[in-house]
Parts: C-alpha cells; sequence; structure tokens
C-alpha cells in the first residue's frame, strides 16, 4: 500500500537513548532537559529567538485565540484543517469566512477589509501547504483596523519567506509537530511571538497560569509537551535535512512525470524557500478527481482528499456565507502520496495512473 504519508521513525535505538536520557533524569514532564535542547536546536535551526514547544499545534492556536480574540468575531479562511475554525469556535468566538485566492489556495486578502465589522478582533489565516498568505498586505490591514494577526503555520516547519522563518509573521503563529506532519514529536507543536509581553501571557498559560508553585499570573490551561514526546522529537532531529531532500526528490519527479493539461499545481507565492510538506493537485471537477483517486485505490494508491470540505460548510456552524473558491477547490483538490521513503518507480506508476485516467 502507498499511502498519502508515512512519519519517520527514526532507529529505535536512538529513540531509546533519548527516552534513557527521561529515566536518568527521572523526569517525565514540566520543561525538562529534553524539550529545553529541543527547543535550542529548533531555534538555531530556524534562525529565531522565540519558541515554546507545546503539546500538539491545536492548544496554542486556542491559546492565542483566548489571548486575542476576546470572544469577537475573527476572520479566518475556509481552507484549512478543521482545528482552524474548530480553535475559534471552541474559544467561543465567531468564525467570518473570507474566500481564498484560487491558486494561492490562501485568504484571499483583496477581501478582508470588506468583512471587518466592529466586533472583529483578529485574523487567523493558514498558511495552506507551507505556501505563505500575504503577509504584508495582511499586516497593512491589522495595522490600520487595529487588529491582531494570528497564522496557523501548522505545514511550515523550515519554510522560509523573504529570507525570514515564516514563523516570525503575525503577533502569533503556531507550527504542528503530529506524527504526520514533516518534522515531529508523535504529538506536538509549538508557538512564536515576538512581543515580549504576550509571549509571557502563552508561557503562563500554557502552564496553568502558574507564577511559581503557589501562585498564579492568571488563567491557564495544559499546553505541556512532555519528555517522552520531545525524545521522539530529539531522535528525528538528525534526520531533519535528509527528510527534506528525499521530499525535495519525491516532488521534482512528479513535476517531470505528471501532466499537467487537466491538473493543475498550487502555486507558491514568490520569495518563498518551501519544505516540500505536501502535493496537492487541482482537478477540472470533482468526476475527474474520483476517477482518479478510484484507480489509484485500485493499485493499493491512497492519495487524501484535503481540506475537503470547505470549513464554511461544517454541519455545527450557524449557516456562513458562501465562499466560492473555497468550496469549489476543495471539491477538485487531491494531496498525492508524499514522503521519505517514496521511490522515483512508485512516483512514476501514480503518475502514469493519473495522466491515462484524467480528464
Ligand atoms: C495538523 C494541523 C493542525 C493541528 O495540529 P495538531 O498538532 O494535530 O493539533 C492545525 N492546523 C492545520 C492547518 C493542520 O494541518
Amino acid at each position: 500500500m502507498i499511502p498519502v504519508t508515512k512519519s519517520f521513525l527514526p532507529p529505535i535505538e536512538e529513540y531509546m537513548a533519548q527516552v534513557q536520557r527521561a529515566y536518568n533524569n527521572q523526569w517525565l514532564t514540566n520543561r525538562g532537559e529534553l524539550v529545553l535542547e529541543l527547543e535550542q536546536k529548533l531555534k538555531a535551526h530556524l534562525g529565531i529567538d522565540n519558541i515554546l514547544i507545546t503539546n500538539n499545534g491545536t492548544v496554542p492556536l486556542q491559546i492565542a485565540i483566548k489571548l486575542l480574540g476576546n470572544g469577537g468575531e475573527i476572520i479566518t479562511t475556509p481552507f484549512s484543517y478543521v482545528a482552524t475554525t474548530a480553535a475559534i469556535v471552541w474559544e467561543g468566538c465567531t468564525p467570518v469566512f473570507v474566500d481564498i485566492h484560487p491558486e494561492y489556495l490562501t485568504i484571499d486578502e483583496t477581501k478582508i477589509e470588506a468583512a471587518i465589522t466592529e466586533k472583529t478582533t483578529c485574523i487567523l489565516a493558514t498558511h495552506v501547504f507551507g505556501n505563505p498568505c500575504n503577509v504584508e498586505a495582511i499586516d497593512a490591514i491589522a495595522k490600520k483596523h487595529n487588529l491582531k494577526v494570528i497564522y496557523d503555520a501548522a505545514h511550515c516547519f523550515g519554510v522560509k519567506y523573504k529570507d525570514k522563518s515564516i514563523f516570525e509573521y503575525g503577533d502569533v503563529s503556531t507550527c504542528s509537530f503530529h506524527a504526520t506532519k514533516l518534522f515531529h514529536t508523535g504529538e506536538g507543536g509549538a508557538v512564536f511571538c515576538k512581543n515580549e509581553t504576550l509571549r509571557h501571557k502563552i508561557f503562563y498559560s500554557h502552564n496553568f497560569g502558574h507564577d511559581g508553585p503557589l501562585s498564579f499570573h492568571g488563567l491557564g490551561i495544559n499546553g505541556k509537551i512532555s519528555e517522552l514526546q520531545s525524545a521522539m522529537g530529539l531522535a528525528v532531529w538528525p534526520y531533519i535535512s535528509d527528510i527534506i531532500d528525499k521530499r525535495k526528490n519525491v516532488v521534482h519527479a512528479y513535476n517531470r512525470y505528471l501532466n499537467f493539461t487537466n491538473i493543475q499545481q498550487i502555486n507558491l507565492r514568490e520569495d518563498t524557500s518551501w519544505n516540500y510538506s505536501y502535493y496537492p493537485v487541482v482537478f477540472n471537477t470533482e468526476a475527474a478527481l474520483q476517477k482518479v483517486q478510484d484507480e489509484l485505490n485500485k493499485s493499493g494508491i491512497v492519495p487524501r482528499r484535503y481540506f475537503y470540505p470547505s470549513l464554511n460548510k461544517l454541519s455545527y456552524l450557524n449557516k456562513m456565507n458562501a465562499c466560492d473558491v473555497s468550496e469549489q477547490i476543495a471539491t477538485r483538490i487531491l494531496c498525492l502520496p508524499i514522503y521519505h521513503t517514496l521511490s522515483e518507480k512508485e512516483v512514476q506508476q501514480i503518475a502514469n495512473i493519473i495522466n491515462s485516467h484524467c480528464e
């Protein structure tokens, strides 16, 4: 079977050696030696001076929304993983969907201003598949209307925009280290924030609000990652450049073997140094997608339809405004298999099936 992705599993002795350190320390969580070391490695690698590693990529989104959203309306993208919208609703805020750009698939910044009301507090946008939003335009709109900007950068490990880590943009930026993501800790994530006051609030919020053992800065939740998850991160760490190189080869192989007459690739924003995290293709119709998907499945190849549905169509939301582009793309986009051990021959096989069944 060729699945859409496979988690990188480091050699088990190397994972166990990291776990052994937690045993030696008799320290399993609460910011032990392993998570602190992983944070240092990430800072150096990403060229960023602030990072807080967390238990996943969703809780830091919730914390940011709790601190900045103020129960108001949050302008957001309908084309993302469900966590982006769910975090808004979970924190008692109201999502206001703004449609996406048909080629970049990120929020259409030209439509944001029309959606701002006196209740708007934040813009929460996703750098979809590691493709940056128009961060300059969004920043200008936010400044003009006194709004905060949160980026769901779950897909963005290692992405640079204009020679800077993409995590440097926005008031708060979050990443996911889930097992299916490029760099992973099994479950895990991170939050980035340049403002010291806000960073302090995020920090104590992720640890129950603690100010030492006996007093509290304020309300908090548990967003801490354990030493056992950090052990996985440290064991994956030495392989990350190799993982990205191998995925780069997969991307280049698809680019060579696929016939792009009837399918479309996403446009990467200029000045982006990308991370080869996904290989989405957009078909002309949902029927064409389904036909190709069926043929691939017959050969044991299992691509995934994401993101589907467009999040403005989620059944638990009150009726939301239409987002034509996102709804259209959501029915026609398929993410092809991509992972470190996917061979050129397998890519060729996948491409052949797509080329011969795609209308
Ligand atoms: C994976 C993902 C998340 C959630 O991250 P977890 O670590 O699974 O909580 C949020 N947003 C997007 C866009 C994602 O792909």
